[in-house]
């Protein structure tokens, strides 16, 4: 990695400090997908295989061996060493709360500010 990469990415998602401020020399980029199922592609699955008396393997041969999912969103963050073994949805660290909008404020703070920010507003 070089360094103008390094400094795009050396920002912790969880702390929001730079990664150079955790007790080790070592980060995490962690890469999150999130899938949908596509129900009409199952749906025509498990229909060719009833027609095919039940057998879903034979299905899965004879049938056009389509894609059952699809990405929603494919992202990667990067953890520090001092975040790494904490705990925290993957939809905060995913930004996909309240719709995942970039562009407000809200959702661009570190992950772990809206984490006690979600806790304040159950409480
Ligand atoms: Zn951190």
């Amino acid at each position: 990695m070089k360094e103008k990469e390094l400094r795009e990415i050396g920002t912790c998602k969880m702390c929001g400090k730079g990664i150079g401020q955790s007790q080790l020399p070592l980060f995490w980029r962690v890469r999150i997908r999130r899938y949908g199922v596509k129900m009409d592609a199952v749906t025509r699955q498990q229909g060719l295989g009833m027609m095919l008396g039940g057998h879903g393997l034979l299905a899965q041969v004879m049938g056009p061996d389509e894609d059952m999912t699809e990405i929603m969103s494919d992202i990667e963050v990067t953890i520090c060493e001092d975040c790494c073994c904490k705990q925290i949805p993957i939809a905060v660290l995913a930004d996909e709360i309240d719709g995942g909008d970039k562009t407000d404020s809200f959702t661009t703070q570190p992950a772990n500010r809206i984490l006690k920010a979600l806790e304040a507003k159950d409480e």
